[in-house]
């Protein structure tokens, strides 16, 4: 082990506390204010702004939502969540791989929260570093493709602990892509049991009926009886 370790440990140590501290106030801004928050992780390319895209289509007349999203550089995917007409912040983060509650406390002045009942947080495409940072998210989920390994949520097992729902996204394309189901619904339960597993298809539509459901019922949860 290098000499510097144990210091970085310690570093580490002191910035999650900071993290967990922001992550309290911003949860209790979110309760006061009703809104639920939805923080999506998953590695670059399994589909987070693809369901967004059709789950803000889907909720544009029903009610109010917003969206920040992380991304190292470009505002691509904000554009393209923008166009559903729902408000949109851009977090760009350089070179930091992941949100932090402080940023979603920044991000969260640009909105009027009176205003907002669903929040989604589009994560930085990465798997790693955004399972530590609890962001004062109601719930997080996690995305995994067809077209990744099924050994993900072993390689991966923090995010996947930490998760309140895994949404398997693309099933449109598991036949194409030789995807083992039932590896990855098992590896899937093995590492995180307490997770509900949802499977669907943001292009075909195929299961967007149950994500819908979930959030409807977390909606209520939130805003109470
Ligand atoms: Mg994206
Ligand atoms: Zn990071």
């Amino acid at each position: 082990m290098s000499a510097a370790a144990p210091h970085m440990v310690v570093v580490n140590q002191r910035l999650l506390g900071r993290n967990e501290q922001q992550a309290t106030a911003n949860r209790m801004l979110f309760r006061d204010h009703g809104v639920l928050v939805v923080n999506l992780l998953s590695s670059p390319g399994s589909g987070k702004t693809a369901l967004l895209e059709r789950t803000l289509a889907y909720l544009a007349h029903r009610l109010p939502a917003a969206v920040i999203v992380g991304d190292l550089s470009t505002d691509n995917d904000a554009r393209r969540l923008q166009r559903t007409g729902v408000e949109t912040v851009q977090v760009t983060t350089g070179s930091v791989c992941h949100l932090d509650a402080a940023m979603i406390a920044e991000a969260v002045g640009r909105l009027n929260l009176s205003r907002v009942q669903i929040l989604f947080v589009e994560n930085v495409g990465n798997l790693v570093c955004p399972a530590s940072y609890d962001l004062g998210e109601s719930l997080r989920v996690v995305l995994l493709s067809v077209t990744e390994g099924e050994d993900k949520p072993l390689k991966y097992p923090k995010a996947f602990k930490t998760a309140d729902l895994v949404v398997i996204t693309k099933i449109d394309l598991a036949q194409a892509t030789g995807f083992d189901r039932a590896t990855t619904l098992a590896n899937v339960r093995a590492i995180a049991p307490q997770a509900t597993i949802l499977e669907l298809s943001a292009r075909t539509g195929e299961g967007m009926a149950g994500w819908y459901d979930l959030l409807d019922r977390r909606l209520a949860g939130v805003i109470g009886p």
